[in-house]
């Protein structure tokens, strides 16, 4: 009896988690057995492994070959073991030497011809191996850059089986990753291509700067996805831990570019409103994809025709708005994944989509019911209203809005302030702060909130409306530089009431 073993890693969510596999050559007729709890994916590897192996000028064992994967709770989707499955083979035969196995993580899928394919959530994978204290991990070649932007661990490319065997053996050597690249932010759309729509460029700013989840409301060509496209520019770049955070969902969800795998720029995922709850939130059959609330994660989430939705799809995104993340069970355990986003609704006045509200052919109570089909729950968690009007042709003339970049410094600074401020609370944008601290410990001074009192008192003005009101207020006075509330900046944010509820 021989026993021969190697190390993979199951990703559940975006979480990974070490996979030892253990080979045992012993007597009986040649074949093969899997144990575990193999789905079939996991059986046709059986195949898969023992072809790949032969093609690659390799010996598969002559007896009976055991493979066992442990913990035997774990998820073992897919096809990502089949390196370590067969190389735990060759090197129960004793095909293969111990020495470089023993701190090396295998990742990869086999072709029967023994070429290593890729697979998805390599990132996440490498991340898992380096916190199991493991030296090495190889993975496809096309997934090397990815695998490489983790630091402290050293990471090789593999195009074949054969070649993972040699460089096993000593006998040659896999691809090392190039020099990484820096960086750089990609130029998206530019807030100066807007003509006029002064309000919803302001809107759109305080919105980035406070992280304030928005509704635009107006008819077909008053640019509203232009302003919504333009948002991501306006926040600051992702920093390195958001940045891999977010690159690892991309990797799962199989969407990272692998020539730039490392995802910089907050993401803008602007689902279409035919989809799915599970393609909305995430799910599915066999390894479970991120939906787009997590693919939107640290990014802008744009619903473009919100009510046409339909409510048990708007329905299932007050979870993740409220708890950043999403948790999916699953027959072999709970998938998480993040979903921290700003959400931006976008919606036409009425279901005929008129250009000008003289057109409308609706009946006024369908009119009237058409935004209601937007829950009052997630309406809640929408501090900004905008109604967008066409601009009237004279207003083309004088396109003098600020470019992005400009913007986009306000944004940043405003951000800081928001982030020093909620520090010691553990919140970092304006939209997140409860209602109870910025009505208690921070609350303005009497003269600040004078015109908010009133507007209560004559019961214009819920109590969760005014704090959506303060959270906006203090986005105002961060874009302006300021460290307290004034009069105006709580005027300038029932504006924004104002002119939503028009
Ligand atoms: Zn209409």
């Amino acid at each position: 009896m021989a026993l021969g073993r190697a190390f993979s890693v199951a990703v559940t969510g975006v979480d990974g988690q070490l996979v030892e596999i253990e080979a045992d050559v012993g007597r009986g007729l040649p074949g093969v057995s899997l144990v575990g709890l193999p789905d079939t994916a996991l059986s046709e590897a059986r195949d898969r492994i023992r072809a790949a192996v032969t093609n690659s000028g390799e010996k598969w064992p002559e007896s009976r070959v055991t493979l066992a994967l442990s913990p035997a709770m774990l998820p073992k989707v897919g096809s990502v073991y089949d390196l370590a499955l067969a190389i735990a083979a060759l090197n129960a035969s004793g095909e293969l030497p111990d020495h470089r196995l023993a701190g090396t993580i295998l990742l990869g899928e086999l072709a029967l011809d023994g070429r290593v394919r890729a697979v998805r959530g390599v990132l996440p994978a490498v991340l898992a191996a380096r916190t199991e204290g493991f030296a090495r991990v190889v993975v496809p070649v096309e997934s090397l850059t990815e695998a490489a932007l983790v630091d402290d661990i050293e990471v090789f490319g593999a195009e074949t089986l054969r070649h993972v065997c040699q460089w096993l053996r000593g006998e040659g050597s896999l691809v090392e990753p190039t020099g990484s690249v820096a960086p750089s932010r990609a130029p998206g759309p530019d807030l100066v291509d807007i003509v006029g729509q002064v309000e919803a460029r302001w809107a759109a700013e305080v919105s980035a700067a406070g992280g304030h989840n928005m509704m635009l409301v107006g008819p077909p060509g008053t640019g509203k996805t232009m302003i919504a496209q333009r948002i991501p520019g306006l926040l600051p770049v992702l920093s390195e831990r958001e940045s891999i955070e977010v690159s690892a969902i991309h990797s799962v969800a199989g969407i990272l570019d692998p020539k730039e795998p490392l995802v910089t720029n907050p993401p803008f995922v602007a689902p279409h409103h035919t989809s799915t709850i599970t393609s909305l939130i995430g799910g599915g059959t066999g390894m479970a994809r991120p939906g787009a609330v997590s693919r939107a994660h640290r990014g802008i989430l744009f619903l473009d025709e919100c009510p046409e939705f339909g409510t048990r799809v708007l329905d299932a995104l007050r979870t993740p708005i409220e708890e950043g993340e999403v948790r999916i069970a699953r027959r072999d355990g709970v998938a998480r994944y993040p979903a921290r986003f700003q959400l931006i609704l976008a919606a036409n006045p009425c279901p005929c989509a008129a250009a000008k509200d003289k057109d409308c052919t609706c009946q006024s109570t369908l009119r009237s019911r058409y935004l209601g089909r937007i829950s009052g729950p997630l309406m809640d968690r929408v501090d900004l209203k905008i109604v967008m009007r066409p601009e009237a042709s004279g207003r083309l003339l004088d396109a003098d809005g600020e470019p992005t970049s400009v913007v986009r410094s306000r944004v940043v600074a405003a951000r800081c302030a928001a982030a020093e401020r909620w520090q010691s609370f553990g919140w970092t944008t304006n939209a997140e702060v409860p209602g109870n601290v910025l009505r208690g410990r921070f609350r303005p001074s009497n003269r600040a909130i004078a015109d908010l009192e009133t507007g209560m008192r004559r019961g214009l003005l819920t109590a969760r409306g005014a704090d959506r009101t303060l959270r906006v207020a203090w986005s105002i006075c961060d874009l302006r530089g300021g460290t307290a509330l004034k009069p105006d900046d709580v005027a300038s944010a029932l504006m924004f009431r104002e002119r939503g509820s028009a």
